[in-house]
């Protein structure tokens, strides 16, 4: 086992903290100053460095040697909160999701108004913040109007939005991103180097692509990936592929949309890739594919890449092959695949096969309904006769209708509870009560591909 890196290596000082230039010159006149706050609200995705600033900011006004922007990391405050054991006197760290109930936050409170010692700043972090319930949050709210001397709350948030606006209204708000991959790709070297790991630049590259910009995340990667060994052999980058099975289902979706089924093999081969019981089933497979073409399908009915919620690797993947089909294609493939589920999941065959076959059917779908086979494909299973006539793929709120009364009554039930919102462009947008949504949400692929159309759930 490699060491918890995100642990070890994170940065003490302001200087240290990577990707994060917006930030670093927000903080660093305040720390040089010693005057911050007293409210901040560090903003942005996971593990971009919003816990670890309200450290450092803790760290360099409490030095008992030099505060300020270079702390000296040996006095007995810095040491204390290199071990992440600092004095509760200067230090707070309450996570609001899991320790945010109205009491907790009243007792915060109360602490936060006991008296500071002489030369101290007491950090109070409120991480996860937008999780607060309404009475949690007013509860809090008089103390940020008038915070006590020498105390500053840093508020963590990835969902600043979700604050209430009288907070949010309080806080001098530092803005975090996602690290650029070229830093986590140098964070990563280093720590290699510094570990004597032999990482080569593709495996870092690697490790960079499936954290997506998510540096705790990326150094988890690189301490899970295995023994120092592991980095020798091959089963490295499967395990760190691993990380991001998503990526490699979509990845898989555009060698198939290339027509190349040695790379798809390629693709599939890693899905599944990993030992005893981080492998994945058939089924599991299955889904991750079914989800990805769906986003496919989603964007070949004019849905925007940035609406599609996926990692940027991910959502080129997909714009990619969707650039290379029709959306007749991308409903046929979907078509192919739940139809292929049926008819393998009780199949004799070991799953890379079985896979496989899935994706020789895909690429042998097309706009129209497939001609009679030619008897050139032995050994490839034959697609099942459609459960019903076709359906006229519906235009408008009468035609919806019309046609969900033609799915099988199941369907036709759940999708007759949802409001249809808008239809068009091959897109239908639905409402419905969170019921009918849990139990619609499994079936929206069956519903797209008989209604040949794209099917999404509004919130
Ligand atoms: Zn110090």
């Amino acid at each position: 086992m490699l060491p918890n890196f995100a642990q070890l290596s994170r940065p003490r000082r302001l200087s240290d903290l990577a990707g994060q230039p917006v930030a670093q010159a927000m903080l660093g006149p305040q720390l040089e100053a010693r005057q911050v706050g007293p409210v901040l609200l560090m903003a942005g995705p996971r593990g971009t460095g919003k816990t670890t600033s309200a450290r450092i900011v803790s760290t360099a006004l409490n030095c008992e040697v030099s505060p300020g922007l270079e702390p000296c990391g040996g006095c007995r405050s810095c040491q204390a909160m290199a071990r992440l054991a600092p004095s509760t006197e200067t230090y707070l760290e309450l996570d609001a999701g899991t320790s945010g109930t109205i009491d907790q936050i009243r007792q915060l409170v109360a602490e936060a108004s006991m008296p500071v010692a002489p030369g101290q700043t007491r950090v109070i972090v409120l991480d996860e913040c937008h999780l607060l319930s309404q009475a949690a949050a007013s509860a809090l709210l008089k103390t940020l109007e008038e915070p006590p001397p020498r105390v500053v709350f840093v508020l963590a948030t990835t969902d600043p939005h979700k604050l209430l606006p009288t907070i949010r209204s309080r806080c001098l708000e530092i803005p975090f991103t996602e690290v650029p991959a070229a830093a986590v790709e140098a964070r990563l070297a280093e720590l290699a180097a510094e570990h004597s790991l032999e990482l080569s630049g593709e495996q870092v590259q690697a490790i960079a692509v499936a954290a997506g910009g998510d540096l705790r995340r990326a150094m988890k990667l690189l301490q899970t990936s295995g023994t120092p060994d592991a980095f020798q052999s091959g089963t490295f980058l499967l395990d760190t592929a691993g990380g991001s099975r998503e990526l490699l289902a979509a990845r898989l979706v555009l060698a198939v949309a290339e027509g190349d089924l040695p790379k798809a093999a390629a693709e599939g081969r890693l899905l599944f890739g990993g030992q005893g019981s981080r492998r994945l089933s058939l089924q599991q497979a299955f889904s991750l594919l079914g989800e990805q073409l769906y986003r496919l399908n989603l964007l070949l009915a004019g849905v925007p890449a940035a609406e599609l919620q996926v990692s940027a690797p991910e959502a080129q993947a997909l714009a990619e092959a969707s650039q290379l089909l029709t959306p007749g294609r991308g409903l046929a493939w979907a078509e192919a695949l739940t139809s292929s589920w049926s008819a393998l999941a009780d199949a004799p065959l070991a799953d890379e096969p079985a896979l496989g076959l899935v994706l020789l059917r895909m690429l042998r779908a097309n706009d129209q309904p497939a001609a009679p086979a030619p008897s050139a494909s032995p050994g490839l299973p034959t697609t099942p006769p459609a459960p019903a006539g076709p359906i006229a793929t519906p235009t408008d709120a009468a035609g919806w209708a019309q046609a969900i009364t033609g799915l099988e009554p199941g369907l036709a039930a759940l999708l007759g509870k949802a409001q249809l919102v808008s239809l068009a462009n091959g897109l239908a947008v639905l409402r419905a009560s969170s019921i009918t949504r849990q139990r619609l949400q499994p079936r929206l692929m069956e519903a797209a591909t008989a209604l040949g159309l794209a099917i999404e759930l509004a919130a």
